[in-house]
């Protein structure tokens, strides 16, 4: 999958367009998503531009992926999700049902979910 610079959420980083931000540093930018599908519905991306999972686990380098992972953990216990739990997805290409090409793992909790199927 190819990075396109134009994607909504590299406009988000590049503070183009607004986001409803948890925090950021210098790997990770933690936003609401604006369709949520949980009482909280989180977004981390990381600060590079990487159009999926498999894009930023081949070509980040172990820096970015160890900055980016902690701010996922650092932003679940931000939202207060750690006590009672929480589910990570990262929709990854057509079949994943990835509709941004820039990526990022959601954080839903906030209440007890549901099965997968
Ligand atoms: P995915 O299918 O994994 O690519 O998910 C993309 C997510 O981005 C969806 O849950 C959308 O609701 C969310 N989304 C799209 N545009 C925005 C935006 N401008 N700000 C926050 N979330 C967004």
């Amino acid at each position: 999958m190819h990075h396109d610079p134009n994607n909504i959420f590299a406009k988000i980083l590049r503070g183009e367009i607004p986001c409803k931000k948890i925090s950021e540093d210098s790997y990770y930018c933690a936003f609401f998503d604006v369709h949520p599908k949980a009482t909280v519905h989180a977004l981390i991306i990381p600060t590079g531009n990487y159009s999926s999972f498999l894009d930023f686990t081949e070509n980040a380098t172990n820096d970015e992926i160890i900055g980016f992972y902690k701010g996922v953990a650092s932003v679940a216990a931000e939202l207060g999700l750690q006590e009672n739990g929480f589910r990570l997805i990262s929709n990854c290409g057509p079949d994943g049902g990835q509709e941004v090409p820039h990526f990022h793992i959601h954080i839903l909790g906030g209440e007890k979910l549901g099965r997968l199927r």
